[in-house]
């Protein structure tokens, strides 16, 4: 979780779109708090094994670009500050946490290249 860049980029995007930008630029990686508090009390480095099945499925879902197509419908705001999260995490996450743009619907993994 790079929780501070989205917390800055959230922070970017409310002068021109509101707080709720921001809460969107968050929320996505809710879902891994309780495992995050977890690993930071026993001191140790994240590891995606350590997550539970229901919180990758939530975890997916708040990455999944069909859940940022509903949202959009009703609150673009707060859809816009998700893709711009789901945007970043694109980018740098890998294995478990590689992004799977359509979930639940299909299994596609979006596989960034790495570097050499
Ligand atoms: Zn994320």
């Amino acid at each position: 979780m790079h929780l501070k860049w989205h917390l800055l980029s959230g922070v970017i995007g409310i002068p021109q779109f509101g707080f709720i930008f921001f809460i969107g630029a968050v929320v996505p990686d809710l879902p891994l708090i309780y495992n995050e508090i977890k690993i930071r009390k026993a001191r140790k480095p994240f590891n995606s094994n350590t997550l539970s099945k229901v919180e990758l499925i939530i975890y997916r879902v708040f990455h999944s670009i069909l859940l940022t197509i509903v949202l959009w419908l009703f609150k673009p705001e707060l859809a816009g500050g998700i893709l711009l999260h789901i945007i970043l995490d694109a980018f740098t996450h890998s294995g478990k946490m590689a992004w799977q743009p359509l979930y639940p619907l299909s299994a596609f993994t979006f596989k960034r290249k790495n570097k050499k």
